[in-house]
């Protein structure tokens, strides 16, 4: 098949080099030249485990090229999809849906010969709807269908998120995008993965669905750590103890900062304004996105307590930026909120992340980045783990200690033992490891 891939971000890139590895004739599109320019001279513009080897197969093999001409590519395509960013709106929280209507424009413009066009960026309930709307107005002669196919992966697992799926979702509202879709998933057919056909809005509701509830059973994991630290018990056997229960499931019950990253925080915000809207409220998402938010705040006065309540004129190590390990992203990273709160109670905040600090730069003022996590503890009154990179889990604590000034280590993530650390001469705090009382 001639797929054409809007948008070469972090879903579009390794949807469009997973698709053309499936042995399709692969076009990626953005808009941004300087992604386009560095993929076409051998570049990849993310960091994501294994991404760079599947595209420089795919590339030699010629079945996945790079591009800015969305309307040269579209013309020969059988399937389109749409993979462009869905931020939250300024303002009000609304999914921004700009991206997706303008890709939507270009590519009626310039469709020939029956073409499927498919969401697979983020989007509300409604929105194939509009697309197909805006197809049919600007392009009256266009033979087409508008399918939704949300994506699943996780940045960091992204490869093999996408080639072997728990399942592959596929909403159409026309019986011609069915053949078509089944053609394109076929080698994961064939290999199990259930494919789901369900109506338009039901699959893009399906999305929504399942990041909000991953969203809550985070928040739920993280309140009862905050109850076991009032109450003397242990959140790690909290959850092992719940996850055991395959009615539960041990995924996604790691206590720690809160979630963050490009999909949940706008996801369950849109969630939240599409049931408003809908006049149906999902209070236990509202619920989720105000613990969430106030969250990483909170995890800036656990250092603040170790550092025996101020931070002012003290150095702070931060180690891990990104919002989860094995990527470079930092949208919504609650580091973000934890240094900005250490920086607005007057610590200088000294930095280190494996991947993300190019990204980070962009966003924090103020901040010293450092070359290794040693740096970053020189001087430091206290050492906070943010996000549990490999290479942040086996620090040697008796040398971050002697770097140190102070002796404050908030495990956020939980991956040191408490006697470990205190052997070190650390005092540490960690999430939802309460001593009896
Ligand atoms: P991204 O910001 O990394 O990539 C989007 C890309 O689209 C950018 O490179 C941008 O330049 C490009 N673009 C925007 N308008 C364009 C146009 N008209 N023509 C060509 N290119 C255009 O975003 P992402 O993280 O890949 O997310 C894309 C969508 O997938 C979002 O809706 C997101 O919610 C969803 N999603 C993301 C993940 C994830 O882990 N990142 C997982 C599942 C779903």
């Amino acid at each position: 098949m001639r797929i054409v891939m809007t948008g070469s971000g972090y879903v579009g890139l390794v949807s469009g080099a997973c698709l053309a590895d499936f042995g399709h004739d692969v076009i990626c599109v953005d808009k941004d030249a300087r992604k386009i320019e560095l993929l076409q001279g051998g570049g990849v513009p993310i960091y994501e485990p294994g991404l760079a080897d599947l595209i420089a197969r795919n590339v030699k093999a010629g079945r996945l090229t790079f591009t800015t001409d969305l309307a040269g590519s579209v013309s020969q395509a059988d399937v389109v999809f749409i993979a462009v960013g869905t931020p939250a709106r300024r303002g009000d929280g609304h999914a921004d849906l700009s991206y997706v209507y303008a890709a939507a424009q270009e590519i009626a413009s310039n469709l020939s010969g029956f073409t499927v066009i498919v969401t697979k960026s983020t989007v509300p309930v409604g929105t194939g709807d509009e697309v197909d709307r805006i197809v049919r107005e600007t392009n009256p002669d266009a033979q087409f269908a508008v399918a939704s196919n949300p994506e699943f992966l996780r940045e960091g697992a992204a490869i093999q998120d996408f080639k072997r799926p728990d399942r592959i979702v596929v909403g159409i509202e026309d019986e011609r995008a069915r053949p078509v879709m089944e053609e394109v998933y076929r080698p994961l057919y064939l290999n199990q993965a259930p494919i789901q056909f369900t109506g338009r809005r039901t699959s893009e509701l399906i999305k929504y669905a399942a990041n909000a509830f991953l969203a809550m059973k985070i928040t739920y994991i993280n309140e009862m750590a905050d109850l076991c630290e009032n109450v003397g018990a242990d959140v790690q056997q909290v959850a092992r103890g719940i996850g055991l229960d395959n009615r539960i499931g041990s995924k996604f019950l790691h206590a720690g900062p809160g979630y963050g990253g490009s999909c949940f925080p706008k996801d369950t915000l849109a969630l939240v304004k599409t049931a408003e809207d809908a006049g149906a409220p999902i209070r236990l998402i509202e619920t989720t996105v105000a613990i969430n938010e106030s969250r990483k705040r909170a995890m800036a006065r656990k250092v603040v307590a170790v550092c025996n309540g101020s931070v002012r004129g003290k150095t702070i190590a931060v180690l891990g930026l990104t919002f989860k390990p094995n990527t470079d992203d930092m949208r919504d990273a609650p580091s973000i909120a934890i240094i900005q709160a250490l920086q607005d109670g007057g610590a200088q905040v000294r930095a280190y992340d494996p991947e993300g600090m190019d990204a980070a730069r962009a966003m924090m003022s103020g901040v010293e980045f450092c070359d290794n996590p040693y740096v970053a503890a020189q001087g430091a009154a206290a050492v906070v783990i943010v996000t549990e990179w490999d290479a942040l889990r086996a620090l040697d604590l008796p040398r971050l200690k002697g770097i140190m000034s102070g002796d404050g280590l908030v495990d956020l993530r939980n991956i040191y033992r408490p006697a470990d650390a205190e052997a070190a001469g650390f005092v540490y705090v960690s999430v939802g490891r309460g001593a009896a009382p």
